[in-house]
């Protein structure tokens, strides 16, 4: 683990270079509740996970820290909802009709506060990445703004693996540009003023297109300190 005092300079460097309006995410899947302590201590109240069962872990440890902000990163199965759902404030990772569908159901069945979704999309064929392509999407919308629990407020997107830093650019405007268009159109529940992308190798990027919320892992908390797990899904 790097030292509280190392992780300390990596948030405020990050913190300095970023629009004061852009929500820094520490993503802490790989961190200990030690590294993401010290995060804390240096202004850090929102933190990603990848892994419900992890977050868990670790909002038990974290219990004393009352207004920490939990971002839920990881693809979500569907009989992982209901966990998923008493443990995060935002799930960035809505990918397909059933979630959204479980999503409103237990929320419909427990009346629990709603946590705020992005819905996940991919805007280059990318077989290793979960999420909805662009005409799947647009299908799928009008169903989506009719389930009354589902809090949408936004896109999120993960960059295909080795796209060219020029091609990266251009997919975060499009993705910020495809929202602007979307909320345009007169939805009554979707909204569409969150744009989740950008992570440690391309968040300056992402910014410049017009990143609401940035989800940076390793360049707060280093490389991988725990976690054997290759396979980041729940
Ligand atoms: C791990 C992860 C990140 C953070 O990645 P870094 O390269 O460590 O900044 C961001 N978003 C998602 C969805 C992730 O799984």
């Amino acid at each position: 683990m790097l030292s509280p005092l190392d992780i300390r300079d990596r948030v405020e460097h990050l913190k300095a270079s970023l629009p004061p309006t852009t929500r820094l995410i520490a993503v802490s899947k790989y961190a200990p509740v030690a590294a993401m302590r010290a995060a804390y201590g240096a202004g850090i109240r929102d933190f990603g996970e990848s892994r419900v069962q992890d977050a868990a872990a670790k909002r038990l440890e974290l219990a004393d820290l009352t207004d920490i902000t939990w971002h839920l990163i990881g693809h979500l199965q569907t009989n992982k909802v209901r966990q998923a759902l008493t443990l995060f404030d935002w799930i960035h990772t809505v990918d397909r009709l059933k979630l959204a569908e479980r999503i409103n159901a237990i929320l419909a069945e427990t009346g629990q506060t709603a946590p705020r979704c992005l819905l996940q999309v991919k805007l280059r064929p990318d077989p290793h990445k979960y999420g909805w392509e662009r005409s799947q999407l647009e299908a799928a919308l009008p169903h989506l703004d009719r389930l009354p629990h589902l809090h949408c407020h936004g896109l999120m997107t993960i960059l295909p693996l080795g796209l060219p830093p020029t091609e990266q650019l251009q997919v975060f405007r499009e993705l910020r540009a495809w929202g602007e268009t979307l909320s345009r159109k007169g939805w009554q529940r979707l909204q569409w003023q969150e744009y989740s992308m950008g992570m440690s190798q391309d968040y300056p990027l992402a910014v410049q297109a017009g990143a609401t919320m940035v989800r940076v892992g390793t360049a707060i908390f280093g490389s991988r300190t725990i976690g054997t797990s290759l396979i980041e899904t729940n």
